[in-house]
C-alpha cells in the first residue's frame, strides 16, 4: 500500500530529524536525555546583584561538580574551561548559571528564544558543557555544533549576564542564508534547522544505510544515533485501512517535532489539539491510497500513534496558516498543562507499559503581536533551582508557574517524566 496525496503533511529537513504535521486532508503527519546533571535546590529566588551565601554555596557546588566531572575524563579539550570558568572554585558569580540574556543582533528574537530553550534542557547542556560533542564531531561538519558548544559554555558558565550569539547565528546563516538576513523568521524553522545541523555534525558517517528492524519499524531512521536523535527523536505509526478490502498496513515515521492543529479560533486545550492530531482521517480524493490487495487507488481511513516516545517532546502550534493567499496568525488562547501532560491515550501498548508517556513542561517559546511585526520570548524552568525564568532577549525575569501558561505559547518543550 503506498500513500499519495500527503498534500502539507510533513516538513523534512534532513532524514532523521522531521517535524510532522497533519493538513486537513492529508496524511496526519507528525516530534529526552541519557543523564540528568546535578540539580541543585537553591531555594530562595537569586538576585543579580545579591545572593545569598547559601545560594553562593549551592552555585560553586554546581560548577565545581561540572568542572570536576571535566578534569576526570581525559577525552575532553579544557579549552572551554579556561575560556569560561578560570577559577571555579573561588569564583562567585553574578547570575545564576544558564540565566544569561542573549543579544538581539536586528530582529534575531527568533533565535534567542530557541536557543534559550534549547539550552535549558539538562541532558543537552550537560552534553555540550562535559565536551562529549567533540569527540563526535567529524571532521569539515562541525562549525554549528562547535559554535553552538561555546554559546553553551558562555550561558552556563561565562561571567557576562548577556552573551552575543553572533558566532551561532553566522555559522548557521552560512547553510541557510534566509537567517543570515536580519529580517523576523519562524521560529520553528530556525529550530528544525539548528537540529538538523547539530544531528548533521555529530552523526557518525560511516554507517550511513537505513537498516530497518525485523518489523521494519525503524524503517525512517537512517543514521546512527547522535545526542538530537537520543533526546528528540520520536517515531509514529500511521495504521492505513483500505475502506473497500479493509486491509491494513502500518507505515513508520520519525519526528522530532509534532505540528499541532489549532481546532478553535477562542480557546482550547493542547488534549483538544492532540486529539485533533491523532484522531482517525479519511483519505479522499486526491488523497487517496494506492491499495496493493485491490490493485486501485481507494479511500482509506488513517490513525496515528506514537511507537516511540522521545526523551523531549516538542510541540509546534500551528498559529500560522494559509487562508487562500493570506497568512493569518491564529491568537487561540491554549491552555497547556505544566506537569502530568499524559500522552497514553495517544500511544502504543509497549509505550504505555514503560511509563514512557507522561511528561513535563521545561520550556514554552511565545509569539506575540502579528504577523510581520511579532516578537518571540521563551520561558523556561531553570533546571538548577527549578523556578521558572522569561527570557526576552537581553532580559531576564522571574515568573510564577501561574504565569507560565499565555496565550502567545507556539511551541512547547515537555520532558518525560521517568527521566526526572
Ligand atoms: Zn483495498
Amino acid at each position: 500500500m503506498e500513500l499519495e496525496g500527503r498534500g502539507d503533511g510533513v516538513k523534512k529537513v534532513g532524514q532523521a530529524v522531521a517535524s510532522v504535521s497533519r493538513g486537513k486532508h492529508g496524511l496526519p503527519v507528525a516530534s529526552q536525555p541519557s543523564s540528568v546533571p546535578p540539580r541543585p535546590s537553591v531555594g530562595p529566588p537569586p538576585s543579580r546583584c545579591f545572593l545569598e551565601t547559601s545560594i553562593k554555596e549551592e552555585i560553586k557546588r554546581f560548577c565545581r561538580r561540572l568542572v570536576h566531572s571535566w578534569w576526570n575524563d581525559d577525552s575532553i579539550c579544557l579549552e572551554s574551561v579556561t575560556y569560561s570558568c578560570k577559577e571555579p572554585m573561588e569564583e562567585v558569580r553574578s547570575h545564576l548559571p544558564g540565566l544569561t540574556g542573549l543579544k538581539n543582533l536586528g530582529n534575531t528574537c527568533y533565535m534567542n528564544a530557541i536557543l534559550q530553550g534549547l539550552c535549558s534542557l539538562p541532558p543537552l547542556v550537560d552534553y555540550f558543557l562535559s565536551g562529549k560533542y567533540k569527540a563526535a564531531l567529524h571532521k569539515g561538519n562541525g562549525e554549528a555544533a562547535t559554535a553552538f558548544g561555546c554559546l553553551v559554555s558562555d550561558m552556563w558558565l561565562g561571567e557576562s549576564a548577556c552573551v552575543s550569539p553572533e558566532g551561532f547565528h553566522s555559522v548557521l546563516g552560512k547553510r541557510y542564508p534566509a537567517f543570515s538576513k536580519r529580517t523576523q523568521q519562524d521560529a520553528q524553522e530556525f529550530l528544525i534547522c539548528v537540529l538538523n545541523e547539530l544531528h548533521e555534525a555529530l552523526k557518525k558517517s560511516s554507517k550511513r544505510k537505513c537498516v530497518p528492524d525485523a518489523k521494519g519499524s525503524r524503517g525512517g531512521v537512517s543514521e546512527t544515533p547522535t545526542i538530537i536523535t537520543e533526546l528528540f527523536e520520536g517515531q509514529l505509526s500511521y495504521d492505513i485501512t483500505c475502506l473497500e478490502c479493509k486491509s491494513t498496513s502500518h507505515r513508520p515515521e520519525s519526528f522530532t517535532v509534532l505540528s499541532l492543529p489549532i481546532p478553535s479560533k477562542s480557546a482550547c486545550s493542547l488534549q483538544d489539539c492532540l486529539e485533533c492530531f491523532f484522531q482517525q482521517d479519511t483519505l479522499t480524493w486526491n488523497n487517496q491510497i494506492h491499495c496493493s490487495w485491490c490493485g486501485s487507488k481507494q479511500d482509506a481511513a488513517v490513525k496515528a500513534t506514537i511507537t516511540k516516545a522521545p526523551q523531549i517532546m516538542i510541540f509546534h502550534l500551528k498559529r500560522f496558516e494559509w487562508q487562500g493567499k493570506q497568512k493569518r496568525k491564529l491568537s487561540t488562547d491554549i491552555w497547556y498543562p505544566l506537569g502530568d501532560l499524559d500522552l497514553s491515550p495517544y500511544s502504543s501498548e509497549e509505550v504505555q507499559r514503560r511509563r514512557d508517556a507522561e511528561y513535563s513542561l521545561c520550556a514554552v517559546v511565545n509569539h506575540s503581536g502579528f504577523l510581520d511585526d511579532g516578537h518571540y520570548t521563551a520561558f523556561c524552568k531553570h533546571s538548577v533551582s527549578t523556578n521558572w525564568y522569561s527570557f526576552d532577549d537581553a532580559q531576564i525575569s522571574k515568573l510564577s508557574d501561574s504565569s507560565v501558561q499565555t496565550h502567545t505559547a507556539y511551541l512547547l518543550f515537555y520532558t518525560c517524566q521517568s527521566l526526572l
